[in-house]
């Protein structure tokens, strides 16, 4: 038979071979009608349904490394939650079998998340149906799982969270489903165990038996059934050199991004959500050079209140194991909604009421955050970063809030952290031409390249029919990082990149030349960029930034940059 070849999202990098273990959930459960008995004798199923589940989660937890027990907290917290204890009950009450009472239940809540728009609230849709999943298959005394007897690669339609949980990780060659995105609980989990994982591929099953090969590549999303002898070969190879370059990374981890030369710059990393901080540890993050703090505000009907706040602060801090966190302020508007905040449609979000522009018009939200973060700040080394300052008067505004937060901390005799670095991002050119200014009042700087392009070039970071527009490597960009660098500097202030050009290799070497203190980045981003920092001469990189501060077009900068990046 020949091979079948199939893509999909690279979701864990690596490469697996092996033979197949395919599971289908649906034909195992089966699809018996439930007979309701009496209301008190359905409620009596239904609380012992959540005893067993209940107690199958928490064996779950005690073999789980830190990643799953956070999961499976969060399906317990669903499980307990009064809102689907209360419909369950209601329709249970109506004369519903407690069986059809919990589909109808976790379907409606996660109906209510797959519509939300942030894509890691939609992904937790998967989580709710999981747990209403074990509540049926408790109900009718059957088992969930996929128990694996030798090394495999799992194909699935889906795999819920808590299958992926259950499966021994010693056996887990690889893990294909057909659906799924890469923020999936089970695409979270194959990253932090390392196990390659490609998913959404579609098609996959159904050409799928149980013991075929299949060959998975995690980082390229390529998966093969059957393959021929030839593609064998290539993939081999393949793992051979991943295999090498992943002993490298990893005995690489705890070296410093430091030139031949001596130069030393500081590699941090971006998390989008405080449990991306441990695995940005993990991988030889130095700091946290930006925590955006927009994941506890978007999907949602509420803001959350400053107690919800410091917690999710403290937890970042506290996973940083006191190495500096960088949080940043509310960066909501823009390409960002927060529907419940009642804001006017704008002709031009990315010119409207974003960031700190909104903090300031809503008092009462930037102060509970601004409380939240410094209360936070006793568990860590915080640093409080303000968005989209646009010159003295942002600043020292942003700075006047902090000041209010803190005394009305002291005055209640609340613990709090009374002195955090703080700093801006520089993202919008006024703010690049007045850094000597604000280098004053101001403990660091860390650019926002993504903003400072798309503003300086007047070009929609989103549209994608300007892509081609949208330049890092213009010299006018260049040209303002430069200033910003110069200024700090010459102020004795430390400044960072936190914008995705820290992470392109072209962008990392010439901003290494510029003189960059700090470079924050995607974890996965981080060896490779350590990697080019400690082939790369400081003096080599320096003239070559120099030079490109000279041209005239994105082209001729890239040109200049292009021998440096032979090294990495
Ligand atoms: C930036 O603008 O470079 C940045 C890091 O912030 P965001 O992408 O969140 O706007
Ligand atoms: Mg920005």
């Amino acid at each position: 038979m020949s091979e079948q070849r199939f893509s999909g999202v690279a979701a864990s990098a690596g490469i697996a071979m092996g033979a197949m273990r395919v599971y289908r959930p649906e034909a195992a459960a089966g699809h018996s009608a439930v007979i309701a008995g009496s209301p008190e004798q359905e409620r009596a199923r239904f609380e012992a349904a959540l005893q067993q589940v209940e107690r199958e989660l928490n064996n779950l937890a005690e073999k789980a490394d830190a990643q799953g027990k956070e999961i499976l907290q969060a399906h317990l917290m669903m499980l307990q939650d009064p809102e689907l204890r209360a419909m369950v009950e209601g329709s249970v009450a109506g004369g519903t079998s407690a069986d059809a009472a919990v589909t109808g239940a976790t379907e409606q809540f996660a109906a209510l998340l797959s519509s939300l728009p942030d894509e890691y609230l939609r992904e937790r849709a998967a989580d709710v149906r999981d747990v209403g999943r074990r509540l049926l298959a408790a109900l009718s005394g059957r088992t969930v799982g996929l128990k694996l007897t030798r090394p495999v690669v799992v194909v699935a339609k889906d795999l819920a969270p808590t299958d992926t949980l259950g499966l021994d990780r010693s056996l887990l060659l690889g893990l294909v489903t057909e659906q799924g995105g890469p923020t999936s609980h089970t695409s979270i989990l194959a990253r932090s165990w390392g196990v390659p994982a490609v998913v959404g591929v579609a098609g996959v099953l159904s050409a799928a038996k149980d013991d075929q090969t299949i060959v998975v590549d995690g980082a390229s999303g390529e998966v093969v059934i059957d393959p021929s002898s030839v593609t064998r070969d290539q993939f081999r190879l393949r793992m051979e050199e991943a295999a090498a370059q992943a002993e490298r990374d990893r005995a690489e981890v705890g070296l410093h991004a430091e030139t031949p030369d001596g130069h030393r710059v500081e590699l941090a990393a971006n998390a989008g959500r405080p449990d991306e901080v441990a695995l940005a540890m993990e991988r030889g993050a130095e700091a946290i050079g930006l925590l955006r703090s927009e994941f506890l505000f978007l999907g949602r009907d509420a803001a959350p209140d400053e107690e919800e706040q410091y917690q999710a602060y403290a937890a970042a801090l506290r996973a940083a194991g006191g190495r500096r966190v960088i949080i940043r302020t509310l960066d909501i508007g823009g390409d960002k909604e927060a529907p419940y905040l009642g804001l006017p449609k704008e002709e031009n979000p990315f010119l409207g009421v974003r960031a700190l522009r909104l903090c300031f018009r809503r008092p009462e939200l930037f102060q509970a955050q601004l409380r939240a973060l410094l209360r936070a700040g006793v568990h860590g080394k915080l640093a409080v970063m303000f968005p989209m300052v646009g010159g003295l008067d942002d600043l020292r505004q942003a700075k006047a809030a902090l000041d209010q937060a803190r005394q009305s901390l002291t005055a209640e005799g609340i613990a709090h952290e009374p002195n955090p670095e703080v700093g801006i991002m520089i993202e919008i050119p006024s703010a690049a031409l007045l850094a000597g200014h604000l280098a004053k009042e101001v403990d660091f700087f860390s650019i926002g390249t993504n903003d400072l392009v798309q503003y300086t070039l007047a070009v929609d970071r989103g549209n994608r029919d300007l892509a081609g527009m949208y330049q890092p490597y213009h010299p006018a960009v260049l040209s303002l990082i430069n200033q910003v660098i110069q200024e700090a500097h010459s102020a004795g202030k430390w400044v960072g990149v936190c914008g995705e050009m820290g992470g392109l290799p072209a962008g990392a070497m010439l901003l290494l030349g510029l003189g960059i203190d700090e470079l924050s980045m995607s974890p996965s981003l981080l060896a490779q960029i350590r990697r080019l920092v400690r082939g790369t001469n400081y003096v080599e990189a320096q003239a070559v930034a120099q030079e490109a501060l000279t041209r005239g077009t994105p082209e001729e900068v890239l040109a200049l940059v292009q021998p440096l990046l032979k090294k990495g």
